[in-house]
């Protein structure tokens, strides 16, 4: 399918036809010392300047690093702007649709009733497995977007790749990947292969395992087309110039990430074991990101008690497939202390 791909004639007629704004920096090229084309104040240099709405120099680092030519890389406020963005970009409101397979993450449903798109929901299995034919089965000629999130939040399980290729090799519309966990898995993920499958999308993100999810940058990895009409919508200046500079300088010391990395994927495996051990739990389910989605008697009442001792988890128990479930973040060793304390006293 991948090779006959047309992304052209999946984009909505609006976007292909839209003249995108041009900022001032965007129409001048070369050299020059005297900037008075921006309505800018002269004072307060750097920050008065509008940041690079092309973000050339950390989209080359990006790509330098990621093995892929920055032609494929789009940059976003978050992965979220990629995924309203894409939503924006392929689906016709009222007419086109787009599938999720759940329970995921929940923005892209939020995305699809902003833009007044309809979802169409596919479950994972009762293990948390993907069911490849029950994705293609819904899909039909007015299917846009189907989303799959690896490892998926919030099961915390990686989606088998041969599902997910099976799904991206029969789709006739653009599959999402989103790998914002992809770092803390033991799973390679699918970025290698966006050169190849013209369909594909990969989500990845900074606010997870590169530690600043204040600074709100995500990565949206595809074919050159799709990047360009994604481009074409975006907000001029969509990334701003302090999160170009601190992004920029961070993937200098990819020391430090991979750092942080190793010490939560230790702190996982204590706090899953101890975890196991309480009375109330039933299951911590085997985790392939920075969580633990953890099955145990009167969720709500552990949530509750939890809150009250100023520890704040994630409530998942009235999920279809998350019944009885808390979703725990794995924090700092004295925050995984914190919470194990408080739990052995409710207990
Ligand atoms: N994708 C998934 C699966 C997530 O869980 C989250 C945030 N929790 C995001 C994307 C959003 O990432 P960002 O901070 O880059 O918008």
């Amino acid at each position: 399918m991948s090779k006959r791909f047309d992304i052209g004639k999946l984009v909505r007629e609006n976007i292909r036809q839209l003249v995108p704004y041009a900022s001032a920096r965007d129409e001048f090229s070369g050299t020059a010392s005297v900037f008075l084309d921006a309505n800018e104040n002269p004072f307060n240099a750097p920050l008065n300047r509008y940041p690079d709405p092309k973000q050339q120099h950390l989209k080359e680092e990006i790509a330098r690093l990621k093995g892929l030519d920055p032609a494929c890389l789009f940059l976003g406020n978050g992965s979220d702007e990629g995924i309203d963005l894409l939503i924006r970009v392929l689906c016709e409101p009222g007419r086109d649709h787009l599938i999720t397979v759940d329970p995921t993450y929940g923005m892209y449903g939020v995305c699809a009733a902003v833009n007044g798109v309809e979802r169409r929901s596919v479950q994972l299995r009762e293990d948390f497995s993907l069911d490849p034919e029950a994705v293609i089965g819904e899909a039909d000629s007015r299917t846009r977007i189907i989303f799959l999130c690896s490892p998926n939040n919030p099961t915390s399980n990686s989606l088998d790749r041969r599902a997910m290729l099976r799904i991206i090799d029969a789709a006739d519309c653009v599959v999402v990947v989103d790998e914002a966990y992809v770092d803390f898995s033991g799973e390679p993920g699918l970025l290698s292969m966006v050169r190849e499958k013209r369909n594909l999308v990969v989500l990845q993100t900074f606010s997870k395992a590169w530690g600043m999810a204040g600074v709100r940058l995500g990565m949206l990895f595809a074919d050159p087309e799709l990047i360009g009409y994604l481009t074409a919508v975006k907000y001029p200046y969509n990334v701003n110039a302090l999160t170009l500079d601190q992004v920029q300088r961070s993937l200098r010391e990819p020391a430090a990430m991979k750092g942080w990395v190793d010490r939560i994927l230790r702190q996982r495996d204590l706090l899953a074991g101890a975890l196991a051990s309480l009375p109330f739990v039933r299951r911590v389910y085997p985790s392939d990101a920075n969580f633990l989605l953890v099955r145990m008697e009167d969720p709500r009442g552990v949530y509750r008690y939890l809150t009250a001792q100023g520890i704040i988890v994630r409530d998942r128990s009235s999920v279809p497939l998350c019944e009885g479930c808390l979703r725990i973040t794995v924090g700092t060793e004295n925050e995984n202390r914190l919470l194990m304390n408080a739990l052995k006293k409710f207990a």
